[in-house]
C-alpha cells in the first residue's frame, strides 16, 4: 500500500541541522515533513558543548529559554588533560544575548536537546515521519518523490513529494541516498566514542580538551549533573588495545577480547592524569555508545537538486566542539536563502549558490583550524609537543576557542 503526501520541503534527519532549517521554513508558512529513523529521546555520541554564539538563534528558534532552563552550568574555563599535564584557561566570552549570562556556552544532552528542537518543529506545523528513513528519491518534473518506510521488511510505502530537498542525515552512517557518504575502512579512520557519569569532580565550569596516544576527546557537565565524556580514537590504535589486553584485566569481552568501550575507557584513565582523578568514585549513567567513523571535511552545499546542511554539508574534527553550532547554524542559513528564494529550478539553483558562500564563508576557517589541531594530536610526538606548548602559554587555549568561532556571530544576528 501507497500513500501521497505533497509538502513544500523534505528534510531528512532530526538533529539540529534538520531541525533548525524545518523550524524557520515552518515558520515562515512552508509545508514541512521531517523524515527521522530513529525514536526520540535518544543519547547521541556527541560531548553536547553549544557555544554561547547560538543563544541568539537558540531565541529566534523559540527554543531558547527551554534550553537555558535545562542546560547544565556555565563553561567560563577551558582545559587541557594529557598525561600528568592539567593546564587551565579563560573560556572567551561570546557577546552576550538578550540574558546579562548569555556570554558562555554550556552542554545538554542530546536527549534533551534534540527532543526539545524537534517538538519545536512540530509545533510550528511541520509534520513528522518517525520512525521512517528513505529508501529512494526521484525526479518528478520540478518536484522530488521521496520513498520512505517504516522498517527493512515492510512492504508499506510512503511517497513525499516536495521541490525542495534538504539531506540533513549526517555524515555517520552509510546509505541508499545520493547524499550519503561512501562506506570507508581505513586503519586512520576515527571511531567515535560518549558516557555519561555521575558525581564525577570535574569543576563545573570546566570543560578540558583531552590528548591522548591515538585520540583526542573532552568532557563537560551537562543537564542533571551528567558528565558528558566523548572521545575519538584512531581504528588501529582500538584494534591495539582490545588485542593487547594483559592477562590480568577483567572487563566485558567480545571473542576474547575487550570490549571496544572498555578498552576506551582503560586507555582514556591510563593516558589522561586528569581523566581518572575526576572520575575517581563516578558511576557510568546509562552504556557507552560508539559510532563512526567520523567524516571530517567540506563537502558540496547542495548538489544534484539537493540541499546539505550540518554534518551532511561538512564537519569539523570534534576537538574543537562546534558541530551543533555549525549544524544549527546552516540549518538557519538555508532556511534563510529558501526562504527569500523565488520558486522553480533557477531560484533554487541560485539559493544553493548564495548558501554555499555564506557556509564557506563562516565555518571554512573552523573546519581547518580543527583539522591542523587535530594532526599535531595525531603526529609522533605531538601529544608531547602539545603539552610543552600549552603548559608554557595557558593562553594559547584561549586563543584556539576563539579560533574556532565560539565567539564569532550567526549573520543577520547584529
Ligand atoms: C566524539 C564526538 C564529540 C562531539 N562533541 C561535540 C560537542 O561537544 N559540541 C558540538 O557542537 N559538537 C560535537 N560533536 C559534533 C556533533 O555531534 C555533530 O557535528 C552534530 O551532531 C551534527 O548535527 P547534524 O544535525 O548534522 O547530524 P546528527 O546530529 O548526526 O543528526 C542526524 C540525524 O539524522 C538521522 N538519520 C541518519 N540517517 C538517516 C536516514 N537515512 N534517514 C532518516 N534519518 C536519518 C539520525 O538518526 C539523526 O537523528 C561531537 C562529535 C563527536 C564524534
Amino acid at each position: 500500500m501507497t500513500r501521497l503526501s505533497t509538502h513544500d520541503a523534505i528534510i531528512i534527519g532530526a538533529g539540529p541541522a534538520g531541525t533548525s532549517v524545518a523550524l524557520t521554513l515552518a515558520r515562515r508558512g512552508w509545508a514541512v515533513a521531517i523524515v527521522e529513523k530513529r525514536l526520540f529521546p535518544r543519547r547521541k555520541v556527541c560531548g553536547e558543548y553549544i557555544s554561547a554564539s547560538n543563544l541568539a538563534l537558540l531565541d529566534r528558534l523559540e527554543i531558547g529559554d527551554a534550553w537555558r532552563a535545562s542546560a547544565g552550568p556555565q563553561i567560563r574555563r577551558v582545559g587541557f588533560f594529557s598525561g600528568n599535564t592539567r593546564v587551565e584557561a579563560a573560556m572567551p566570552p561570546a557577546r552576550a544575548g538578550r540574558c546579562a549570562d548569555d556570554g558562555f556556552g554550556r552542554a545538554l544532552g542530546r536527549d534533551v536537546l534534540d527532543t526539545l528542537l524537534l517538538q519545536a518543529a512540530c509545533s510550528a506545523g511541520a509534520e513528522i515521519f518517525q520512525p521512517f528513513w528513505p529508501v529512494a528519491i526521484d525526479r518528478d518534473g520540478d518536484m522530488q518523490t521521496v520513498r520512505i518506510q517504516a522498517s527493512n521488511v515492510s512492504d508499506e510505502h510512503t511517497m513525499l513529494r516536495a521541490p525542495v530537498i534538504v539531506a540533513a542525515h549526517g555524515s555517520w552512517e552509510p546509505g541508499p541516498l545520493p547524499s550519503q557518504l561512501a562506506k570507508t575502512s581505513r586503519p586512520s579512520d576515527l571511531l567515535g566514542f560518549k558516557a555519561h557519569f555521575i558525581g564525577s569532580s570535574l569543576a563545573t565550569d570546566l570543560m578540558p580538551l583531552l590528548v591522548f596516544p591515538g585520540g583526542y576527546g573532552g568532557m563537560v557537565f551537562a543537564d542533571h549533573g551528567r558528565l558528558s565524556i566523548s572521545c575519538c580514537i584512531r581504528r588501529d590504535v582500538l584494534a591495539r588495545l582490545r588485542g593487547n589486553r594483559l592477562p590480568e584485566q577483567d572487563g566485558p569481552k567480545e571473542n576474547g577480547h575487550l570490549s571496544a568501550a572498555d578498552a576506551v575507557c582503560r586507555h582514556l584513565m591510563s593516558s589522561c592524569r586528569g581523566v581518572s582523578d575526576v572520575l575517581e568514585g563516578a558511576r557510568l549513567d546509562g552504556p557507552w555508545l560508539a559510532a563512526g567513523p567520523i567524516r571530517p571535511g567540506i563537502r558540496a552545499c547542495y548538489e544534484r537538486d539537493i540541499f546539505r546542511v550540518g554534518n551532511a554539508a561538512g564537519e569539523s574534527h570534534p576537538i574543537i566542539a562546534e558541530g551543533i553550532s555549525m549544524a544549527l547554524q546552516s540549518g538557519w542559513l538555508l532556511a534563510s536563502e529558501l526562504g527569500g528564494a523565488p520558486t522553480g529550478q533557477a531560484g533554487r539553483e541560485a539559493a544553493g549558490r548564495r548558501y554555499e558562500a555564506t557556509w564557506r564563508g563562516l565555518f571554512s576557517t573552523r573546519v581547518y583550524a580543527a583539522a591542523g589541531i587535530a594532526r599535531l594530536a595525531f603526529c609522533p610526538g605531538g601529544p608531547a609537543l602539545m603539552r610543552v606548548a600549552v603548559r608554557n602559554l595557558p593562553q594559547a587555549l584561549t586563543l584556539g576557542a576563539h579560533l574556532s568561532g565560539k565567539t564569532r556571530r550567526v549573520p543577520g544576528f547584529g
